[in-house]
């Protein structure tokens, strides 16, 4: 079934350009760095109407940035330092899984749960102002927004974005939510480079 999706998404791709996949594999020159949820529901592609190639994409349950996974790091590293990108972008969508999981108490055995756990740790950071939220979708979509934004504070934190910044002032990293119902992304935090954060995450011999 897929494969011959596959195949008929080629030839339809050969036939409005023969060139199409000569182009494309000559070269591989994207501008962003898209890390996006796992979620079958939020394509990197589709969403912005981009093509093979523009994006470079790396995925995860809930979008987090671990300052321990080497997965994400490496792909950072390879984004920021071969690739060049100009930005980065943590994508967070409403109707999160893993944002809907961490806010209950169920055990979700191991790995989840210590996957989940820097989600609630989110939580905890802003605890007073979720807790003030009553509606329980509104509560969870501003921890949506929150953890987008904890996780460009995280992309800061790294050697690898504060040397791009210090040595060539890029990439700027952009925290957006993906609407699920109405397919609008909206932006809720933004980091340009060179930006200043807390001291203690600072690091002064690049
Ligand atoms: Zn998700």
């Amino acid at each position: 079934m897929l494969l011959d999706d596959n195949k008929a998404w080629a030839a339809a791709k050969v036939a409005e350009d023969p060139d199409f996949f000569k182009n494309l594999s000559d070269i591989q020159t994207p501008e962003f760095l898209w890390i996006g949820c796992s979620d079958s529901r939020v394509p990197a592609n589709e969403i912005t109407n981009t093509q093979p190639g523009e994006i470079f994409v790396h995925r995860n349950v809930a979008n987090l940035v671990i300052n321990t996974d080497v997965n994400l790091l490496s792909v950072l590293d390879y984004a920021v330092n071969y690739l060049n990108v100009k930005h980065v972008i943590v994508c967070g969508h409403y109707g999160c899984g893993g944002i809907k999981a961490s806010m209950t108490k169920d055990d979700y055995k191991q790995v989840l749960n210590m996957w989940l756990r820097n989600i609630k740790d989110v939580y905890r950071l802003h605890r007073e102002e979720l807790d003030g939220i009553a509606d329980e979708e509104a509560r969870t979509d501003r921890l949506t927004e929150l953890n987008v934004q904890e996780q460009i504070m995280n992309l800061s934190k790294t050697s690898i974005i504060q040397r791009a910044w210090k040595k060539e002032n890029r990439p700027d990293l952009h925290g957006w939510v993906y609407g699920l119902k109405d397919g609008i992304i909206k932006p809720v935090f933004e980091m340009k480079a060179g930006t200043h954060i807390d001291p203690l995450y600072e690091y002064d011999d690049l």
